[in-house]
């Protein structure tokens, strides 16, 4: 996400290394180099130039501390400054009425759809809301099928009627079923198109009349740049919304809506969608966006991503196991399943601080733990929950299994084992004090 733009950025600053003081010229010097990083990152001109403006002239009136250098000054200047850009503080959604209605628009292809569902499933693991989708698009067929096939793979309702023209009798109808049977959120996903189209918002104008939207969010590809600015211009002139998604960050977007939006919109960005999966949304948080974008990573997100993968019955469970050296290879697998749903493994490095530019050129591959998992899954049951019992003719048969080779499980089993070591340590809370005194 942004490697680009942080890359820059981190040049930018390089003018100001070793430099004592903020000068005039230092600082003119950073932000020519800053506002050409923001160009090439797509953010519209007005705001590159407002935005440089307005940390050149905070950065001159500061008192530098002697404690901090010029460039540490201006990265947490920039920092500050970046969030703002990009909204300030956290927006929420906001559930005023029972059942709160949430209408989604935007052009096809966007991620309308798939956000759809991932809303549902959001609301529904992380909020405890009780969702209906509605499937308002009477024009395509096809988008009724996908938003079935999502509710179904997060088992959250859908309300359809394939023959019904009238877009708003839909809408209205789902709202009716959502009042009967107890819905408190209902979501409608309504029709696109594959560009501004005036029927498009008339239609769009006149089912927001009709059903009075508590939320109107707008769904925009962020791989579209200076285009999705101008979409979200013509939408909120005509619908006046209350938030925008921003979906395809985990492409390689070069950020440029991310930074310009609320700018130029002055609606909050409220989610941003990092992946194809349902589990692939994000709350927007400028603050630590901002830290990512200036490589400072986002911690704070990844141990909420984690926090959300974790189940508390199970992780006591697996406590339990470790205490007892009982952690096997079913374990081990069903935490991987975890790991792999908190998201692409690129994205989730980049949120480690000084990680992200580290990776920059490194190709992560999600398909990492394919080995592993093919390794596991060639076991039997057996020596799976009996890891010890795996000598060298079972690695040999495994490995055949498996299309691995020896090597590659023997060098699993000897992580396992080390695994298993460290776990067992720290699981023993005299041990792990003993472990804590020795460290420097
Ligand atoms: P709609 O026409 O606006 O309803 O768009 P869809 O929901 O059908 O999404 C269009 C395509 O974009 C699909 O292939 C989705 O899987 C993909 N997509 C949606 N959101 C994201 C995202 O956040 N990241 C990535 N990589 N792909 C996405």
């Amino acid at each position: 996400m942004f490697e680009n733009l942080s890359d820059k950025l981190d040049r930018a600053f390089k003018v100001l290394k070793g430099q004592g003081t903020i000068t005039e010229i230092n600082v003119a010097e950073t932000m020519k180099e800053i506002r050409k990083a923001l160009l090439d990152a797509d953010v519209n001109y007005k705001t590159a130039k407002a935005f440089t403006d307005d940390v050149r002239q905070k950065a001159l009136g500061q008192n530098v501390l002697t404690a901090v250098s010029p460039g540490q000054l201006l990265t947490k200047l920039m920092n500050d400054e970046l969030a703002e850009l990009m909204g300030g503080t956290t927006a929420e959604l906001t559930f005023p009425a029972t059942p709160t209605i949430i209408l989604i628009a935007g052009l096809n292809g966007a991620g309308k759809t798939t956000f759809t569902g991932k809303l549902a499933n959001y609301l529904k693991t992380q909020k405890n809301k009780k969702p209906l989708l509605v499937a308002d698009d009477i024009y395509r067929p096809a988008a009724i099928d996908q938003l079935e096939v999502l509710g179904q793979q997060i088992g959250i309702p859908v309300y359809a009627n394939r023959d019904s023209k009238d877009p708003i009798a839909i809408a209205r109808e789902g709202i009716a079923l959502a009042k009967q049977n107890g819905h408190n959120v209902v979501i409608i996903d309504t029709a696109g198109r594959l560009a501004i189209d005036e029927a498009m918002m008339v239609e769009i104008e006149q089912v927001k009349a009709a059903v009075n939207p508590h939320e109107i969010l707008f769904v925009v590809d962020s791989m579209t740049g200076q285009d999705a600015v101008n979409t979200a211009k013509t939408f909120n002139d005509r619908l006046d919304f209350t938030g925008v998604v921003l979906t395809k960050l985990d492409g390689d977007t070069r950020g440029g809506a991310a930074l310009s939006i609320k700018s130029v919109v002055n609606k909050p960005i409220k989610f941003i969608g990092t992946g194809e999966k349902m589990e692939a949304l994000d709350v927007f948080h400028p603050d630590r966006m901002a830290s990512r974008i200036l490589g400072m990573g986002d911690v704070v997100s990844l141990v909420e991503r984690a926090q959300q993968q974790f189940d508390e019955k199970e992780a006591a469970e697996l406590q339990k196991k470790i205490r007892k050296n009982k952690f096997d290879f079913n374990d081990f697998y069903s935490q991987i399943q975890q790991i792999k749903k908190m998201g692409n493994m690129k994205d989730l490095m980049g949120m480690i601080p000084g990680v992200g530019k580290m990776m920059k050129d490194v190709e992560v591959d999600d398909n990492a733990f394919k080995a592993i998992e093919a390794i596991i899954q060639s076991m039997t049951p057996f020596e799976k929950g009996n890891p010890e019992t795996i000598n060298q003719s079972r690695r040999t048969r495994i490995a055949k299994g498996s299309g691995t080779d020896l090597a590659e499980v023997n060098r699993l089993m000897k992580q396992f084992d080390d695994m298993k070591k460290v776990m067992k340590q720290m699981s023993n809370p005299a041990a792990m004090a003993s472990m804590m005194r020795r460290m420097p």
